[in-house]
């Protein structure tokens, strides 16, 4: 601020009325009736112009405090967004890669868990024999038999282009190869409606983990047991040989 030139006084006028008012009030009658009516009308002007000028500004106020809560309403609505985006497959609707991967180390830090890994089978076919858009639906159809299945505690996140994972909080092993035995049937019954009729089916690894391991650990052993499922003839649900105890 420049301390030669201070900023002009908005109420200069009403502080000279006031100045004025109270002069008249403090000579009192020796002041005489036409001096005190003059400064009652000043002060009156001055008051009427205060109170418009108030009542402008309360209004410009009311209308700044609504643009600014709506404004931010959408830097929150857009803040989730980007979080939202930053953690979901955009194909699908569930956790990508990263999101899943810290899910389940988040996770592993206080609970035990079982993870399942499924991959669809000969899914490069579908691609091949129909395109890529068709193939899109058929993972889109697979995804949505996870979604109808899994228990509500459980997170689906999507690892790579056609193999998803599926955390399940506290399941023991056994109950974690029924609901991936689930998964499997929801699958392998479902309509997908290509266009030659086929139908279409994943195999499945299944490993639990206790608590204090880590993704890397489970997926592993999950993805051997699925490679066991593929070797085996696809459309199965392999339960991996151990679990990873912390
Ligand atoms: P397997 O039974 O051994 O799993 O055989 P597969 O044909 O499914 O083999 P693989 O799992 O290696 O094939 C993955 C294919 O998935 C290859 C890739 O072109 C396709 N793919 C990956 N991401 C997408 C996607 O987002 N959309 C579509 N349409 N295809 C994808
Ligand atoms: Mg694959
Ligand atoms: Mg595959």
């Amino acid at each position: 601020m420049d301390a030669a030139n201070p900023p002009p006084d908005l109420f200069e006028a009403e502080h000279q009325s006031m100045l004025a008012a109270r002069a008249a009030y403090e000579t009192g009658t020796q002041a005489g009736g036409g001096a005190c009516h003059q400064a009652l009308g000043d002060l009156l002007t001055s008051y009427e112009r205060l109170l418009r000028e108030t009542r402008r500004l309360v209004r410009r106020s009311d209308r700044a405090e609504l643009e600014m809560t709506l404004l931010n309403q959408r830097l929150q609505d857009l803040a989730s967004e980007l979080e939202y985006r930053a953690t979901h497959d955009p194909l699908t609707g569930v956790l990508n890669r990263a999101a899943i991967i810290e899910r389940v180390n988040q996770h592993a830090q206080q609970n035990d868990l079982a993870l399942i890994v499924l991959d669809i089978d000969h899914f490069k076919r579908v691609n091949d024999s129909f395109g890529h858009p068709i193939g899109d639906t058929v993972i889109l159809g697979v995804v949505n038999c996870l979604k109808a299945v899994v228990p509500r505690c459980a997170h689906i996140g999507r690892v790579g282009g056609e193999e998803f994972t599926v955390l399940l909080p506290h399941r023991e092993t056994p109950a974690s190869e029924q609901v991936a035995e689930t998964m499997r049937k929801a699958i392998e019954t479902r309509e997908f409606g290509l266009p030659d009729g086929s139908r279409i089916t994943a195999s499945f690894g299944v490993s639990h983990l206790s608590r204090g391991g880590c993704f890397d650990d489970a997926y592993g052993l999950a993805d051997e047991a699925l490679y066991v499922a593929k070797r085996g003839g696809r459309n199965q649900v392999v339960r991996a040989a151990d679990s990873v105890l912390s």
